[in-house]
């Protein structure tokens, strides 16, 4: 069942570790079903070089597993993927990776200054990708963290953990995973050239660009 869902779910997956954004078997990927409400995700501890989508499993928002193929699990962050879903409605995609500059921030608890206009793709208040507080792998507990960062915006960081985008799609969420690893990277370049204390994140009308829609007509 959901073929072509499962198979842009491994698309998603495979691209993210093209691109460096997540190694080896951290980070999971899942895409929502509009229709039936049940959730494509990829499987706990497979390596996603040789992930089919015959891995991926399909589960309900009760993390009830509907089909699986023999000794296949559901990430263990099936419940974090399910709570992005219940706190956003909107969006159909999650993507959870480690990507290297991201995790140094999220290793600091630091939350992501928005000194370029990536950022606004994101749409974190004042375009700082915010930091959920610890919780340790796969609880109920980090499931519950990212559910109020998610109400303001698309993308954070999992303190000591690593980073979440949502989106529409499984590649709108994945660009946005991009971006949080672009934003972490330049943030950290200007505060070694520049020393923290000589960046300063983008004004809020630098937002107002992105989106004309928002911009009040006379
Ligand atoms: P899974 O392989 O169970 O998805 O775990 C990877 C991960 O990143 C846990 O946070
Ligand atoms: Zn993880």
């Amino acid at each position: 069942m959901l073929e072509t869902l499962r198979a842009a779910v491994v698309r998603c997956a495979q691209a993210a570790e093209a691109e460096g954004l997540c190694r080896w078997r951290s980070g999971n990927f899942s895409a929502l079903d509009e229709d039936s409400g049940l959730i494509c995700v990829t499987p706990s501890g497979v390596e996603r070089r040789t992930m089919t989508p015959a891995d991926v499993v399909v589960m309900d928002r009760d993390a009830r597993v509907v089909e699986a193929a023999e000794g296949r699990k559901p990430s263990s962050e099936a419940l974090m993927h399910i709570a992005a879903y219940e706190a956003r409605p909107d969006i159909r995609a999650v993507v959870h990776t480690h990507s290297p500059f991201a995790l140094v921030f999220a290793a600091l608890e630091r939350p992501i200054p928005g000194l370029v206009l990536e950022a606004a793709h994101l749409r974190c208040e004042g375009g700082t990708i915010p930091v959920a507080p610890f919780a340790p792998q796969g609880t109920n507990a980090l499931a519950d963290s990212v559910r109020e960062p998610l109400r303001t915006g698309d993308a954070l960081l999992l303190a000591r953990h690593g980073a979440l985008a949502v989106g529409a799609s499984p590649e709108d969420a994945l660009l946005k995973a991009a971006y949080i690893e672009e934003l972490a990277a330049v943030a950290f370049r200007a505060a070694a050239m520049a020393g923290e204390e000589g960046v300063s994140p983008l004004p809020p009308e630098a937002f107002a660009l992105h989106y004309p829609d928002q911009i009040k007509m006379k």
